[in-house]
């Protein structure tokens, strides 16, 4: 089997008549039989093949085939965003009873999710430290279905170790999922330690040019399979076109987040040299709380970075306020470097004891190092600081 970057760039759908080099967009809504048997054939899943676009498209087929290529899973489908990714497993995995034991540091829309939304549907969700496995085991009631967890998490950039996950997963008996939005399958690829789904945002580093949503679940074939039979009748699929420029943005994933992981790991060391700083933490520095666990599971250290300013919440604004390059925007994983300060932005719906649990004070400003001159960011960033 070929390598990564030659599969992300040559699994391709089948040439059309015009021997076309690079893929075509398949924009069509539905697709037309040959006679009334094969239409019947095809409605009754006798025969292989596309019927209606919220079911499948081939445009839609290749970047779910690189994706589940890139992540070493057997299986894949293909939602409009990440949270509708997110969404999609916990709906069609879970009855109503069951519960989930999720790691605290999750993204916030997921949290949400957790706390506002499953619970109409008596699903609970139970929170566990992503810095202390311990007590893990400790919070599975016979309900637990599904264990969950990000890592590194955000913006705290917390490590959790994939593999000690997983022994706790199989020893009773829960579906594992791990949403690898920051690291992409190029850095880490969790079902290599045991994970059985992976989830992934789309809309960040697999775009990486901040143009459009998309999201993924990739994994084991039967529970792929519910998935599918969820969604297909549920409608989160994605556009043909999304998945066009998604397939179009893996071919460069590789070289992609090697330069942001290169030009974060020089900016992380650089912060730690500035007196303004307080603090840096990035995976693979070795100050790093979990730098071992890092050094196992991931190739690259990835492309964030978060630091504390000396001088706390007005130190920070101040430091976004007087950026002149640096994007002050939500997004993250973007070819163009990103500034924010999550406590006044995505996590500002946290109580001040919840962003203290997951380890959000104040003065944290997290970095989503893009693909400008590594010198035009330090300068940004220095002359700010
Ligand atoms: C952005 C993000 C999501 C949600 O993805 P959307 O494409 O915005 O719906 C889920 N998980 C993580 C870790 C994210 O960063």
């Amino acid at each position: 089997m070929k390598r990564k970057e030659t599969q992300s760039i040559r699994t391709q759908t089948d040439r059309t008549k015009f021997g076309e080099h690079a893929t075509p967009i398949y924009m069509t809504s539905s697709y037309v039989f040959d006679n009334a048997e094969h239409m019947r054939a095809m409605f009754a899943g006798e025969e292989e093949g596309n019927v209606y676009s919220r079911y499948s498209n081939p445009t839609v087929d290749e970047f779910v085939e690189k994706m589940a290529m890139l992540e070493g899973a057997e299986a894949g489908w293909a939602t409009a965003s990440g949270m509708a990714a997110v969404f999609s497993t916990f709906a069609a995995l879970l009855d109503a009873g069951d519960e989930v034991l999720a790691s605290r540091s999750v993204f916030g829309s997921t949290h949400k999710l957790f706390t506002q939304i499953f619970p109409k549907w008596n699903i609970k969700t139970n929170y566990v430290s992503a810095t202390n496995l311990e007590e893990w085991e400790a919070a599975i009631s016979p309900q637990t279905k599904i264990l969950y967890l990000e890592t590194p998490s955000n913006p705290a950039l917390d490590i959790i170790d994939l593999e000690k996950a997983a022994e706790i997963a199989k020893k009773h008996n829960l579906i594992y999922v791990v949403d690898n939005c920051f690291t992409t399958p190029i850095i880490q690829n969790p079902i290599k330690f045991g994970a059985d789904l992976v989830i992934h945002s789309a809309t960040k580093y697999l775009d990486g040019q901040g143009r459009g949503l998309g999201g993924a679940i990739v994994g084991r074939q039967e529970l792929i399979d519910e998935i599918e039979s969820f969604a297909r009748h549920s409608g989160p699929c994605l556009s043909p076109f999304n998945a066009w420029m998604l397939s179009k943005s893996l071919e460069t994933l590789q070289i992609r987040m090697e330069r942001h992981s290169q030009s974060a790991f020089d900016i992380a060391q650089r912060l730690q040299d500035h007196e303004q700083v307080e603090w840096v933490k990035y995976p693979f520095l070795e100050n790093h709380p979990a730098y071992a666990t890092a050094q196992k599971q991931m190739a690259m250290g990835g492309g964030i970075v978060t630091f504390g300013i000396k001088g706390g919440l007005k130190a920070g604004q101040n430091f976004l306020d007087s950026l002149k390059m640096l994007s002050l925007t939500a997004n993250l994983g973007d070819s163009r470097t990103i500034a924010t300060h999550p406590a006044s932005t995505t996590h500002s719906k946290l109580s001040e004891e919840e962003r203290q649990k997951v380890g959000i004070s104040q003065g944290l400003i997290r970095l989503s190092i893009g693909l400008e001159h590594v010198e035009d960011i330090w300068e940004d960033v220095e002359q700010s600081l």
